[in-house]
């Protein structure tokens, strides 16, 4: 019966044994040079440095000129060249088998592989594994608890004087000690690998807790998906990246967010919805195959890639594409590019942006429901009701840090007449560019709802009558200056009103703030005006119904 491979590598003699007889002073010599090198072995923790250490030492001793060290790989149960002197460029690995040669090296003793004319003892199993190349004299096994775990190959020694007993006395302990400390190497090197993918495995967890975290905290869907994309695209160490939704009704995959993009002034506008980039169909491009697959997709050559739609200006080189799911459904996906360094994205980045995209999907979902519930749909501005919460909480939020606020109602000048005359599909599209040119040029911390057909109010918090009316000027002249298409000249009429000073209820601030634009009408349109005590407050224009109390 055949023996197994760890037996087969089993051998009879280990531990330490007496030197051979010889004078006391060559004995005493050979045994503290041994202990020095022992000694030298036993602290070294890398491999390689302790294969250089092991090289040295028996170059010095012996003035070998020639030698090579095999460690043998569990993995792919081979003898693999770890280190070598004097041999050039050698890639090595043989396998062990069951001739001869095998079973005198799993005896543990070292071992000429020449005889005293140089000519090979072995010459077959030398032949057949291709060891010529190797002008060893003597091979040593490095044997530990019965284990061959490494094999030392020696060219002759300095002045071809031939090794004696002392000498193989020394290669044996030397050996031995040699692969207690290759082996204490390994599991070090073992250890310490397992300790990094530990500390990663933590990193990473504690990273995607943080992430979902800061992901409950945004309600707004375009700030979250900016803040999921830049996470994926920080974690992934990618140049750039984009989130596409799907849009069940016009079945295509829109591109939502687009980060670290070299032209920002492109990136602003697709960010901002000023412009619309390339949308794709369900199955078209990799994101559309991976929309449609539910899996995700890695491509790290991207010009051998049919499925990749190219484009001029993209400069991709690499991509990973991650679907979005909620409840089975493919919401849409996550695309980063261009992974930094010379490898591409591996399945490691896979894995953390499928645990990103997992949270994100569910987020996204969240906010999508809640932006259809507070985003009017033709201008994209928050609608009233919603306004109406905000503005209450203002007014808690300014009692309590003794805060001021301004209201801004707009009205615009004649836009009946724009209907009229160019149609009401015209005057959509004026109101959603009038929409998108008032939110462009408040704050982030301002806010804008829709208030009626053609009205708008605004939040404007830490600012009084005059900074509010300062804004309020600023709009309307810069709107006087801008065209929307082919349409005339269209204006506004605005009325500030402002807390604590015009009123302390969101009913008494919102009826200032629009008695003071009726005011502005009154004085011939495209104006701004702020409420002052001579303004009246009976209104004969005509308003939208207003809701006493909000509760979403
Ligand atoms: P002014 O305010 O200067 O007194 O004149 P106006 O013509 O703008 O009058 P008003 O403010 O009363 O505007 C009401 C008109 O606005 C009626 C309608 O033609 C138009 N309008 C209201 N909502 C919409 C809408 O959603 N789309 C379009 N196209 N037009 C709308
Ligand atoms: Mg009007
Ligand atoms: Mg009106």
């Amino acid at each position: 019966m055949k023996k197994s491979r760890s037996e087969n590598r089993s051998t009879e003699k280990s531990g330490i044994n007496a030197p051979p007889e010889g004078t006391f002073d060559r004995r005493a010599t050979e045994l503290t040079d041994l202990l020095g090198a022992c000694r030298e072995l036993s602290d070294i923790l890398n491999p390689q440095e302790l294969y250089a250490a092991f090289a040295g030492i028996l170059r010095d001793k012996f003035g070998v000129l020639k030698l090579g060290l095999f460690v043998y790989d569990q993995q792919y149960a081979a003898f693999e060249l770890v280190f070598s002197h004097g041999l050039g460029k050698l890639n090595y690995k043989f396998k062990s088998d069951e001739e001869d040669l095998w079973r005198t090296l799993l005896k543990g003793t070292p071992f000429a592989v020449v005889d005293r004319y140089g000519e090979p003892l072995f010459p077959s199993f030398l032949e057949k594994q291709d060891l010529k190349v190797l002008p060893s004299e003597l091979w040593i096994p490095l044997v530990m608890r019965g284990e061959v775990i490494g094999i030392l190959t020696m060219g002759t020694k300095a002045g071809r004087q031939p090794f004696d007993d002392f000498d193989l006395y020394f290669l044996q302990q030397i050996g031995a000690q040699a692969a207690v400390s290759i082996n204490t190497c390994r599991l070090y090197e073992r250890r310490r690998k397992e300790k990094e993918d530990l500390d990663k495995t933590l990193q990473n967890l504690s990273l995607l807790y943080d992430i979902g975290k800061a992901m409950n905290f945004i309600s707004d869907l375009k700030k979250l998906l900016q803040f999921i994309l830049n996470q994926a695209i920080d974690i992934t160490s990618a140049e750039k990246g984009s989130i596409m939704l799907y849009d069940p009704e016009a079945d295509r995959l829109n591109i939502r967010v687009l980060a670290g993009l070299k032209d920002t002034d492109y990136q602003e506008k697709v960010n901002s919805n000023e412009i619309e980039c390339r949308s794709f169909r369900p199955g078209e491009g990799i994101a559309g195959q991976v929309f449609l697959s539910g899996n995700p997709m890695i491509v790290n050559n991207i010009r051998e890639d049919e499925v990749f739609i190219d484009s001029e200006t993209s400069f991709v080189r690499s991509i990973a594409c991650i679907p979005m799911v909620v409840y089975s459904d493919v919401i849409g996906v996550i695309n980063v590019t261009n992974k930094k360094g010379v490898q591409g994205f591996s399945d490691e980045d896979v894995k953390m942006l499928k645990a990103v995209a997992d949270q994100a999907a569910v987020a996204i979902n969240k906010a999508q429901l809640w932006d259809l519930a507070v985003t009017d749909s033709l201008t994209g501005l928050y609608v009233r009701r919603y306004f109406m919460v905000k503005l209450q909480e203002e007014i808690h939020r300014a009692d309590r840090y003794n805060k001021i606020f301004s209201v801004i109602m707009v009205d615009l000048d004649r836009f009946k007449n724009i209907n009229d005359t160019y149609g009401h599909d015209a005057g959509d599209r004026a109101l959603k560019a009038i929409s998108q040119f008032l939110q462009k040029n408040i704050r982030d911390v301002d806010a804008i709802a829709r208030y009626g057909g053609e009205e708008f109010v605004m939040l404007i918090p830490d600012a009084d009558k005059d900074a509010a009316l300062c804004l309020a000027e600023r709009l309307r002249d810069g709107l006087s200056r801008t065209r929307v298409g082919e349409l005339p000249q269209i204006t506004i009429s605005l009325g500030v009103a402002s807390y604590p000073a015009d009123g302390t209820d969101i009913e008494e601030l919102i009826k200032k703030a629009d008695a003071a634009m009726y005011a502005a009408k009154q004085a011939g349109r495209n104006k701004a005006v702020k409420y002052s005590e001579d303004i009246k407050l009976t209104r004969e224009y005509s308003c939208p119904p207003q809701e006493s109390r909000v509760v979403l």
